[in-house]
């Protein structure tokens, strides 16, 4: 469909009508292909964000439009109540990919989270034998693990959290690397230790080498689920399907969502072990959308893409590329350069706002977070000529 408004037009309507809720770069995407956007005004750009992870596959991935065209054509949505003939194959694929027992599928990333949440609680009081009302879950400070009222009731971010207590009890935070502080954290009543194995919103924090398998034998030590949420480390995006295989651990329960879809439709799940989910009973938990026909079709296709593509293994190649290409950049306002796969953080001793903005103007789209942190995530098919191209945008604007 043409739009015919302007840019202006279209920005001047979202500001009147729209909750002020997010503060997006001034571009007005129209259409997107790979890894590429095109704005209203017939401007394209190189999308170095991927909808947070979500486009891993790159925007518009012709199998998986197959698959929901054919899809949408059959049945859409089934509910729970009834079967559909989709959600089964989507299940057996991701235990053939992920070796998982058993999954529970959700639609946004924040509602896998919560029901990993209650998966854990639910785990502490039938297997683990938490007293009725006392299980706790410790979590890390600067986790990002999405947006509702339990969640950010476990955020250590101000902004987050001002305004919409009261919050749900039960969590405590420990340093995202500090093994001795999880172990320090842990009483009998602890039920989980969830964390993101790289924090991505907080820029891309990278714990130091073997804290995953310290945190797992220390979870082990102690009959604490490790629960990870890899909505955004996972399914590639550092150069291996999960970021918890850089180091071989096991976690007993992980949240996927994202690139689950690869950025055609919300989807989210939970893996885990069949004690793990095995505790849901039917009426404890649902969502009418999720598990639907469509999300399982596109699910299944988005993976299927992942494999095929050999995506994670194209992340860990270019993404050494790029960061030790990054890395020979010679700049005062360059604090640290980090990253795992695609997935890199440039930060810096000032605001990086304005080299988004900067880095817009010659075509490349990147978002700040934290401030001071531009993150650097294209979508992993992009091709290494185009990588090139936005490196020297990044080295021009940084010099
Ligand atoms: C994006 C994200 C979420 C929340 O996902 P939504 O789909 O926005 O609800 C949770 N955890 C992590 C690590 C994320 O990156």
């Amino acid at each position: 469909m043409q739009t015919l408004l302007s840019a202006a037009q279209l920005i001047a309507y979202e500001e009147q009508y729209g909750a002020h809720n997010y503060h997006p770069l001034d571009v007005v995407i129209e259409r997107a292909s790979g890894a590429w956007v095109y704005d209203v005004e017939g401007r394209k750009y190189l999308d170095f964000l991927a909808a947070y992870s979500a486009v891993n596959q790159g925007h518009c991935h012709p199998a998986i439009l197959k698959a929901f065209l054919e899809q949408v054509h059959k049945v859409t949505l089934t509910s729970r109540a009834f079967r559909n003939d989709q959600l089964p194959l989507l299940y057996k694929d991701l235990h053939e990919i992920t070796g998982f027992d058993m999954a529970l599928p959700m639609n946004s990333g924040v509602e896998a989270v919560e029901t990993a949440v209650k998966a854990a609680r639910k785990w502490g009081y039938t297997v683990k034998g938490i007293p009725e009302g006392q299980a706790e879950i410790i979590v890390c400070s600067n986790n990002f693990h999405g947006r509702t009222i339990a969640v950010v009731g476990f955020s250590s971010d101000q902004q987050y959290r001002n305004g919409f207590g009261p919050f749900a009890p039960g969590f405590k935070q420990v340093p995202l690397g500090d093994a001795a502080a999880l172990r320090a954290a842990i009483t009998p009543n602890t039920c989980a230790f969830l964390f993101e194995p790289i924090q991505g919103e907080a820029g891309i924090l990278i714990p130091p080498d073997g804290y995953l398998r310290e945190a797992e034998s220390i979870c082990r030590e102690h009959n604490v689920l490790l629960v990870l949420d890899e909505i955004q480390s996972g399914l590639g995006r550092t150069g291996k399907m999960f970021a918890y295989q850089h180091e071989g651990v096991q976690p007993d329960a992980v949240i996927i969502g994202k690139a689950l879809s690869g950025g055609y439709y919300p989807v989210s799940a939970v893996l885990a072990r069949r004690e793990v989910l095995g505790v849901f009973q039917p009426g404890d938990h649902g969502s009418t959308f999720g598990g639907n026909p469509l999300a399982a079709a596109v699910a299944r296709a988005a993976l299927r893409v992942l494999m095929d593509e050999n995506l994670a293994a194209r992340s860990a190649e270019l993404g050494a590329y790029a960061l030790a290409r990054l890395q020979q950049i010679k700049s005062p306002i360059v604090r640290e350069i980090r990253g795992k796969g695609l997935w890199i953080a440039v930060e810096l001793s000032q605001r990086a706002r304005p080299f988004c903005e900067a880095l817009k103007e010659r075509g490349l789209l990147c978002k700040e977070t934290h401030d001071t942190v531009i993150r650097l995530a294209p979508p992993l098919v992009i091709e290494r000529a185009d990588l090139d191209w936005a490196l020297e945008q990044i080295e021009a604007v940084l010099a």
